[in-house]
Formats: structure tokens, sequence, C-alpha cells
């Protein structure tokens, strides 16, 4: 990542008014439940019980719990995808009825065209952008790509990648749009400890720049601990809140931290309290 990325300055002023980071969004579920038919047997799974939840402009939440407590079924919801059963959700007071370019995903799975490059991945966020031309579209493209440090790779096929510089494109596609929401569902749950480890570092050195609302799902604690303003714990079988936590340690934060590592410890155990004799997944 390179400070230039970070400001950013072109002769161009529409380019620059588009690189400048729009604010970040308010989100409130209030009383969410959502329920499915079980594959196979059609019974009924409570996937979340009266969920409430407030995340102010720009905070960055992470959500923890083991699978099937729910967490993909929030972001769903909260990115327009699918709808609750009860309760409602609103971005800046309004009520989410669809998706919209203000919130964007990123997977685990990175989800990349594998048939366009680097550049022509960030580029397809961008397509549909109102109001730039194909030439700034392409600037802003180039700005977001170097963003995420992959400036030498811009025309790198998906498969020449590496699993982290894959998520870094992820990330940029992300990004491009500009948006105020970023949902990211266990972007970071396929890689190794030390890709992850440096992906925390950039990922908080953006986030201090690009200033967004995010919910951030895991179910590894010590990287919530890592990332988040804020730690909300679920447990399943109805997916339900048990506990939230505040995490007010200096940013940036190492992952290797002692002061992290022992919040996590108590988040941990916490956890295993909810979950009874359940083992926590970490
Ligand atoms: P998590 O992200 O915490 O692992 P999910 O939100 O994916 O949990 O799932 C919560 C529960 O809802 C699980 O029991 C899962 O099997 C069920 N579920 C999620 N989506 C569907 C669906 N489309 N159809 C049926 N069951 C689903």
């Amino acid at each position: 990542m390179t400070d230039t990325a970070q400001t950013g300055s072109h002769a161009n002023p529409r380019i620059d008014a588009e690189l400048q980071n729009v604010a970040p969004s308010k989100l409130e579920v209030r009383g969410v439940c959502k329920h499915f038919k079980a594959f196979g047997t059609g019974e009924k799974v409570v996937a979340l019980e009266d969920i409430s939840l407030k995340v102010d402009e720009g905070q960055f939440v992470c959500l923890v719990g083991p699978s099937g407590c729910g967490k993909s079924t929030l972001l769903n919801l909260v990115a327009g995808l699918d709808k609750p059963d009860c309760g409602e959700l609103l971005i800046d007071g309004e009520p989410i009825t669809q998706p919209g370019r203000d919130r964007m995903m990123m997977f685990q799975e990175h989800a990349l065209f594998p048939w366009l490059d680097v550049f022509g991945n960030v580029m397809f966020g961008l397509k549909l952008k109102p109001g730039l031309t194909d030439k700034e579209r392409k600037e802003v493209a180039k700005f977001y790509i170097r963003l995420v440090g992959l400036d030498d790779f811009r025309h790198a096929a998906i498969h020449e990648l590496s699993g982290g510089m894959r998520q870094r494109v992820a990330l940029a596609r992300a990004l491009a749009p500009n948006p105020r929401v970023l949902l990211m569902d266990e972007p970071f749950g396929a890689l190794d400890a030390l890709t992850r480890e440096n992906l925390y570092v950039d990922l908080q050195k953006i986030w201090s720049t690009r200033r967004k609302t995010i919910l951030f799902v895991t179910h590894n604690i010590r990287e919530a601990v890592c990332l988040g303003d804020r730690v909300v714990l679920f447990s399943p079988h109805p997916g339900k809140i048990r506990e939230e936590f505040a995490v007010d340690l200096p940013r940036p934060r190492d992952i290797n931290d002692t002061a992290l590592a022992s919040l996590s410890a108590k988040i941990t155990s916490a956890l295993k309290q909810h979950l009874g004799k359940k083992e926590a997944s970490e």
C-alpha cells in the first residue's frame, strides 16, 4: 500500500471527487427473525431469533459464533438479498428492501470472475456507476488496485494469484463503487496465518483512511478482536445474540499483542459458557 494510493491526486477533478470517501452509514436491526425449512427433513430452522443491533456510522463490528448461528443470514438481510420474517432493518433510518451500491459484500470464496484479469474484476463493479466516463472509471479502478497493494499485478490472471492476493482483488472490487457499508463474510477464513496477518495490517490501514461502516463475520475470535470496535457473540439453534464486548485497544492492532490475546481468551470463555458443553470453535 502506498501513501499516494490513499490521497490520490489527479488532473481531473471529477476523478478526485469520485475518490473522496463517502460518509459511512448507520445500520439498525430491530427485532429481526428469519426461519428456513431444513434441507431434506423440511423441519423449521430458526436461523435468527429476535436480533436487535445498532451500528454507528463508520463502526467496525464483528459478528462471532460457531457455524450455523445465523451470521451469514444476518449479513444477507443487511445486503438486501433476503427479507426477514419479522422485524426490520434500516440504513440511515430507511428500510432495507433490496441490494444497493451503498452496501458491498465480500465473501470467503473470492467470487472473482476467472475470465477477467485483476483490472477487469475491479472495473466490473464500476461498470454501472453513473456520471463517469470509461476512462475515468479506469483511473478509479487503478486507484483501488494500488490501495490494496497490487499495482504490479494489474493485468495478472486470477489463477496466477495467491489466495491472499485474490482477497485483495475482492476487497478492491468491493471498495471501488465507494460504498457506505462493507459486509464481509469470513473473508480471510481460507487463508494461512501469515497471509491473514498481513491482511489484518492492511485492512486496518485502509479502514483508517477509507472509513466505512463494516459488519465482519468470523468464527475466529482473535481476528474479531484485532479488527473490531465491538465483538457481538452469537449462538446457534436458534441464532441469537448472547453478549457483546467493546474492544478499547489502541490501533493499529497486532494480532500477537498480549492485551488482545487476553481479551480474546475472555470472549472465548464467554462463548463456551453460552454454548454450554458444546465446543466453541475458533
Ligand atoms: P452461519 O453464517 O453463522 O454459519 P447461517 O446464517 O449460514 O449461519 O445459517 C444459520 C442456519 O440457517 C443454519 O442452520 C443453516 O443451515 C440455515 N440456513 C441458512 N440458509 C438457509 C437456506 N437458504 N435454506 C435452509 N436453511 C438455511
